[in-house]
């Protein structure tokens, strides 16, 4: 049994009844993350999740720079470099024409490991929930394994505590719990995303132009890798338009392979197009660009499966906050509960730590004792905002613009053979802010024509 396959040890389960500081639904990096966070704030936490370790999620399982910070501050950075793993050094992007551009990472980063790694997600969230469920002890608080949280509670209007159980139905060992803040870290539907949206203030909580359908596998022997080091791809492929084809190396000898497409533009394919399963069937075994890199490869059994992506795209309809609500009086939502994956990459890691942090700066235990207020929620959301809106609003207009099939071809191809248009490229992954001047009209006719 290798190392992250082995229960991990999470104590007695608290009593019915217990008040806590903080509650935190879900385990997954973003849940993870914000019970440790605010543990390490001084708050009694209870983090609860419904699967028992070691337990799979559906990813790309690439861990980006934005993410490495975060787990080197709370300890889980050499425990993955202990395990095996993939450095990534660089992108390449391929278009449908069949042009290609190798993106290479900050040097500086790479040189510092801080550039990004790619890990099956069963091995980092393991490490993640593993040391983030230490902290959380240490200081005092509990952690639940195999409980469904399947009740939100609200008393005068504000989020008051959960409740739920364990077993299949979470019908078994029924509890309530409550807390001044409970963190919503339920991925894409999270109970309390929904209680903060739909329940609390009558907003939707999904929306299809901004989901996302994923679809991966693990594949062995795939042609044109080799090492522990290296790069991912994404490929934007005419047949599968507008969606994208990823194929991310996970270790020596085993490649992460999956397609992804937003709901409402699945909807308008027609008969196997509709299927992203099929679709990648059919790029695996007849696309001319990828069906030779298959010959030798060999599918590993029971990896194929679909999962959800919740974008962070700014979304139409006069809603007070964008992505969506995410924060409610007793109630801050973070990572994919938020709705914050980037819409042109599909990363979600990063801004899940990310938003996992920042619930740590808005909530004090001493402050907060009566319940986290309404105007500490609006707060929350105005920085969540602040800090990834430009960002997610670029990455969103690059995923509109890769539609266009010919620009995407045209600019791919262009950026292949022009060194300062790679560069711009390394650039915007090194701040994605940077990714702003890309919009600028004079500067894309100078990148693009005169170079
Ligand atoms: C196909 C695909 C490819 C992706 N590729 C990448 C990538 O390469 N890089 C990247 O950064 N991101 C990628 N993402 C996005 C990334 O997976 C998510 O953004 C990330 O997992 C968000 O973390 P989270 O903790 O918010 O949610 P999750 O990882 O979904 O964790 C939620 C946790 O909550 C638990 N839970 C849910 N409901 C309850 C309940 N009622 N009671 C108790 N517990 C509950 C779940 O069991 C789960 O453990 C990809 C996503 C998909 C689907």
């Amino acid at each position: 049994m290798e190392s992250w396959e082995e229960p991990i040890e999470t104590g007695e389960v608290p009593e019915d009844g217990v008040v806590f500081d903080v509650i935190v639904v879900g385990g997954g990096p973003a849940g993870s993350a914000a019970a440790a966070y605010n543990a390490l704030n001084g708050c009694k936490v209870l983090l609860i999740e419904k699967g028992v370790w070691p337990r799979d999620k559906i990813c790309g399982d690439a861990v980006g720079g934005k993410s490495l910070s975060h787990v080197k501050e709370l300890g889980v950075k050499g425990m993955i470099e202990d395990t095996p793993h993939f450095t990534v050094d660089s992108i390449i992007f391929g278009s449908g024409g069949g042009n290609t551009v190798r993106v290479m990472l900050p040097q500086e980063e790479f040189e510092k490991k801080e550039a990004g790694y790619s890990l099956p997600r069963l091995q980092f969230d393991y490490m993640m929930f593993k040391r983030c469920s230490e902290i959380v002890m240490e200081n005092g608080g509990s952690v639940i394994q195999g409980f469904t949280v399947k009740d939100v509670h609200l008393e005068e209007g504000r989020v008051s505590g959960v409740s739920g159980g364990f077993g299949r139905r979470g019908d078994e060992g029924v509890r309530r719990y409550s807390s001044p803040l409970t963190i919503g870290a339920g991925g894409y539907s999270c109970p309390v995303a929904k209680t903060v949206t739909e329940v609390m203030h009558g907003e939707p909580m999904r929306d299809d132009e901004h989901y996302c359908g994923g679809f991966r596998e693990y594949w062995e022997g795939v042609g044109g890798f080799s090492g522990t080091e290296g790069p991912i791809e994404i490929h934007f492929i005419d047949e599968f338009n507008p969606g994208y084809f990823w194929l991310f190396p996970v270790k020596e000898g085993v490649v992460n392979v999956g397609v992804g497409m937003v709901f409402a533009e699945q909807r308008k394919q027609k008969g196997d197009k509709k299927s992203l399963r099929k679709m990648q069937e059919w790029v695996i075994n007849s696309h001319p660009g990828f069906k030779k890199r298959f010959e030798n490869a060999k599918l590993v059994k029971g990896s194929s499966k679909g999962w959800q992506l919740p974008f962070g795209s700014p979304r139409k309809g006069g809603q007070p906050y964008q992505p969506r609500r995410s924060a409610a009086a007793g109630a801050m939502c973070v990572g994919d509960s938020a709705s914050l994956v980037d819409p042109f990459t599909g990363e979600g890691i990063g801004n899940a730590l990310l938003s996992a942090k920042m619930t740590s700066k808005h909530f004090d235990k001493d402050a907060h004792s009566g319940g986290f207020p309404e105007e500490a929620a609006a707060a929350y959301m105005e920085e969540l905002w602040g800090a990834l809106g430009p960002e997610l609003s670029n990455s969103y207009k690059l995923q509109r613009w890769a539609k266009k099939k010919w620009l995407m071809n045209w600019v791919i191809g262009k950026a292949g053979r022009s060194e300062e248009l790679a560069d711009m490229m390394t650039g915007m992954i090194a701040d994605k802010e940077a990714s702003r001047q890309l919009w600028s009209k004079w500067f894309l006719f100078k990148t693009l024509i005169l170079s």
